[in-house]
């Protein structure tokens, strides 16, 4: 089915640990049909309760650099300097887009750079905690990572963080509610219509 308007890619971006992947989720339920998320491929390890083709597609260094060089990815970075590359499969927008669906990116700020260069019309909210050191209480509390990934995430989220200008819209995580209430707020705005 092609639509006769096409939908809008909406780059969702903000520091590891700011609660993005909740928020995103609850803005989903809220916008129903009309808008969809963009399950990007990864060749990091799963952590305990994701799963495979729902919170990432997990892929092998090998399978993800056939894929790379077959042009299957809008973008792909090495979001850590570890040797974990993400990326944005084309088959994960391309026909949702021509069905009029706007498709969520949930990425890190060079990859939202780059989706920019090839869809300038692209929404771009970048999500920032309260203050650095409540994002440092919820990755602590997350328990997932050693004292290492949490002093690692916390300098790429100060990186982040200096380049959120580029974002055309901030939205505090202050509450999770009004969070959602602002983006949903923020893609009518930009046109998205309600579900028909
Ligand atoms: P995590 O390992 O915590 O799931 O994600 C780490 C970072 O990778 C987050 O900042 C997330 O937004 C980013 N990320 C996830 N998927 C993609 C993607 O497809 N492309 C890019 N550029 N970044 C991504």
């Amino acid at each position: 089915m092609i639509a006769a308007k096409p939908g809008k890619l909406v780059v969702i971006s903000g520091p590891s640990g700011v609660g993005k992947s909740t928020v995103v989720r609850q803005v989903l339920k809220q916008l129903g049909q009309s808008v969809r998320l963009s399950v990007s491929a990864t060749t990091r390890p799963p952590r305990p309760g994701e799963r495979e083709g729902v919170d990432y597609y997990f892929l092998t260094d090998a399978e993800f650099r056939r894929r790379r060089e077959e042009g299957d990815f809008l973008e792909c970075i090495e979001v850590f300097g570890r040797g974990h590359w993400y990326g944005t499969l084309w088959s994960e927008v391309r026909s949702s887009l021509s069905q009029g669906k706007w498709v969520i990116l949930e990425i890190d700020v060079d990859g939202a750079g780059e989706v920019l260069r090839q869809f300038p019309e692209a929404v771009t909210i970048f999500i920032r905690p309260d203050s650095v050191e409540e994002l440092e209480r919820r990755l602590r509390s997350r328990g997932t990572e050693s004292e290492d990934a949490v002093q690692r995430r916390l300098a790429v989220a100060r990186h982040e963080l200096q380049l959120s200008s580029q974002y055309a819209h901030q939205v505090v995580n202050d509450t999770v509610d009004q969070a959602v209430d602002q983006i949903c707020d923020i893609l009518r705005s930009r046109g998205l219509e309600p579900e028909a």
